[in-house]
């Protein structure tokens, strides 16, 4: 897969975005790729106020917050660009009600910034209790996803649904209100993101909220591993990054880049969780951050597979992962509070032709988030998952020039996204912070088409 290259040209931004191009996009009405606004330590979390409404229960304990790094609004006026829209649905109990919906964010949609926010807050709908109510939390689903779609330069759009019986204060809700409201979720569109009712403890430094924890990252050497280290390394965690012994030199080249501790590990080696519990207690006393990053892809018609290509992706990307968080966990070297973060894929969700193997192995990631999810919670153990769409590494780049187009313009975004936007995703997941995000697929993908 992906080299430690940032990918291929991005021929059709390039073009819409030089002059002549510009103006042939705007008479044509070709989308604009925008420059997305990404993470910058000591940058405004968003770029402007926030507009808050609805008349929930989490409008005040999230204006207590935020208050430290956000600005609000409570009406809207006119000039004023908006850095989010966000709106507190949880009021939200009958059918007749989603006409806040429309009232509120209606005459806003023409004032959010460039890489702006929408929000919609929520309550889990299955536990919304009376039947009107569960419809009309549902609903709030198709309303955000359609106004992922609608929105232009770089904004977003996302729902949270927080579970009806967390406190008043509603703490656990910070970390996922600090991802979605800034610009570590760039690539992130779309997207509904449940939230138990578990309080949380806010970290003493936002900006480094992995501070002192021991994370381990495998598939690291390279591409979207090697971010997701230096993203940690950056939030303050000791990182241990692992690797095939074939990709020491890269590996070893990430570990001296980010300032983590290298170990050549084949994931598929049957005494792999017991090797890494043994290295990782004996140098930092345990774990609390296991990211099974490392995958592979052997694509063929499954007509043309052979039986070798089938079983190296099931044992990489879905067979490892499973048996070395059940190693860790029953070795007792994944601590209390640990974080298990796994990659799956867009084409786990809606398949892709040639990849018979690796859709059933990134669905079976799905699947194994949703089972262990329960049993790990007793533990005080989340697991969740990201699913990205088209990232931009050498992997894409080795895709034909006019499907490597059409996919990056099948996302709402209108373009391909970049290693780091995974990588906060997971360090999101991976938050002390994040105590009560268990159990979610959070696409990274632009909201794009395929498979939505
Ligand atoms: P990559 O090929 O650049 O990196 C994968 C790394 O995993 C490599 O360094 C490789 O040596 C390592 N690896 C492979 N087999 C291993 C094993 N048995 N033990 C230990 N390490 C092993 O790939 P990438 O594009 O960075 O992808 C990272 C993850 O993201 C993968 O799980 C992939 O399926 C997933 N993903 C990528 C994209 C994308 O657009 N690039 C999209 C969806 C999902």
């Amino acid at each position: 897969m992906a080299a430690k290259s940032k990918g291929a040209p991005n021929l059709y931004g390039s073009f819409v975005n030089s002059a002549p191009g510009g103006f042939l996009a705007n008479k044509l009405g070709l989308p604009k790729p925008e420059k997305l606004r990404r993470y910058v330590a000591g940058e405004p979390p968003l770029p402007g106020p926030v507009l808050l409404g609805g008349k929930g229960r989490v409008a005040e304990p999230l204006r207590a917050l935020l208050a430290e790094d956000y600005t609000f609004a409570d009406s809207l006026t006119t000039g004023t660009k908006y850095g989010a829209l966000v709106f507190d649905a949880t009021g939200i109990g009958s059918i007749e009600d989603l006409s806040q919906l429309f009232e509120f964010f209606q005459p806003a949609m023409r004032s959010i910034a460039p890489s702006g926010r929408v929000l919609v807050i929520g309550t889990t709908p299955e536990l919304a209790g009376s039947v009107d109510g569960q419809i009309a939390q549902r609903a709030l689903e198709g309303f955000t996803r359609s106004v992922g779609k609608e929105l232009l330069r770089g904004a977003t759009a996302q729902l949270v649904y927080l579970h009806p019986d967390a406190s008043p204060a509603a703490t656990g809700l910070a970390s996922t209100l600090r991802f979605v409201l800034s610009a570590k979720s760039a690539f992130v569109d779309g997207q509904v993101i449940r939230v138990g009712k578990d309080d949380a403890v806010a970290p003493a430094n936002w900006d480094k909220p992995l501070d002192g924890k021991v994370a381990v990252v495998t598939g690291a050497a390279r591409g979207i591993g090697a971010t997701i280290a230096e993203v940690f390394a950056r939030d303050g965690a000791k990182v241990i990054v692992a690797d095939i012994p074939a990709a020491g030199e890269a590996l070893a080249e990430t570990a001296n880049k980010v300032g983590a501790t290298a170990l050549a590990l084949d994931v598929t080696a049957p005494d792999a969780a017991q090797r890494l519990a043994e290295f990782a207690t004996e140098r930092f006393g345990g774990i609390d951050i296991i990211v099974h990053n490392a995958g592979i892809t052997r694509d063929k018609l499954l007509a043309n597979m052979d039986e070798g290509r089938w079983n190296a992706v099931l044992n990489v990307n879905l067979a490892a992962p499973h048996r070395i968080t059940q190693g860790l966990v029953a070795a007792g070297a994944l601590k209390e509070g640990g974080r298990v973060v796994d990659v799956s894929s867009i084409a786990g969700i809606a398949g892709n032709r040639g990849q018979t193997n690796y859709g059933a192995s990134k669905a079976g990631v799905i699947g194994m988030v949703n089972a262990e999810a329960p049993e790990l919670a007793a533990k005080g153990i989340t697991i969740n998952a990201v699913a990205p769409g088209f990232i931009e590494t050498a992997m894409t780049a080795a895709i034909p020039l006019a499907t490597r187009e059409g996919g990056r313009l099948m996302a709402s975004l209108n373009q391909g996204g970049q290693t780091v936007d995974v990588a906060e995703t997971i360090a999101y997941f991976a938050s002390p912070a994040s105590n009560a995000v268990n159990g979610n697929i959070v696409r990274v993908c632009g909201q794009s088409m395929i498979g939505a």
